[in-house]
């Protein structure tokens, strides 16, 4: 959530303000451009709440320079905007707004940091999945009369293996979560096949 809007960085800051800030001084509306710097001559003009180079067309408002010469996300840049300008709304102090601000950087950063262990553990179970199968079928039928012992693990397990790839991409969250839970289980060892593993799998969905 923003607590300081698009709007309210365009009524606040100008552009001009935003280029002083960089020290950027502006003359007879004009400087060079920033973006294109190696063209000679003051190509960008500025006409509040705008600027225009000529030459690499590159234009837009003060969120647009700030996003450009920042290399930032459009919300990113109007809170980075609000911080240096030290805009708050409704009390909120821009260092409040900088605390909430990296409050939501770290939880993105956590959700990125647990879909790659999600990633991870999928391509795991895939690479679990794909040896079971192998030796299923160069081992477990070697002797068609007597089985090797482990082969009835090992169909269950295709089959666990099997159904939990499906369900991490359940439209339902709780059962993704479920299979999550589950396939990390797998990996470290801890899910008890041996004991009634189909009651126990099913009782927890
Ligand atoms: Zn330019």
């Amino acid at each position: 959530m923003n607590y300081i809007d698009k709007e309210t960085i365009l009524e606040s800051i100008t552009l001009t303000q935003a280029l002083a800030y960089d020290g950027i001084e502006i003359k007879r509306n004009r400087t060079a451009c920033m973006f294109c710097n190696a063209s000679r001559g003051d190509t960008l003009k500025v006409e509040e709440p705008v600027f225009f180079c000529h030459k690499c067309n590159a234009k837009g408002n003060v969120i647009n320079y700030w996003m450009n010469t920042r290399h930032l996300s459009f919300p990113a840049a109007i809170d980075n905007l609000a911080s240096a300008f030290g805009l708050s709304v409704e009390g909120i102090s821009s260092e409040e707004m900088n605390n909430i601000r990296l409050a939501r950087e770290e939880k993105k950063r956590q959700k990125e940091q647990k879909e790659r262990e999600k990633a991870l553990l999928r391509k795991r179970l895939d690479v679990k999945y794909d040896a079971i199968l192998k030796w299923y079928k160069e081992k477990a039928f070697v002797e068609p009369f007597s089985p090797h012992p482990q082969y009835k693990r090992a169909e269950y397990l295709l089959y666990v293996i099997g159904d939990i790839l499906d369900k991490m991409f359940d439209r339902n969250k709780d059962i993704q979560e479920w299979a999550y839970g589950v396939g990390s289980k797998i990996m470290l060892g801890e899910l008890d096949y041996e004991s009634n593993p189909n009651v126990k799998i099913r009782a927890e969905l």
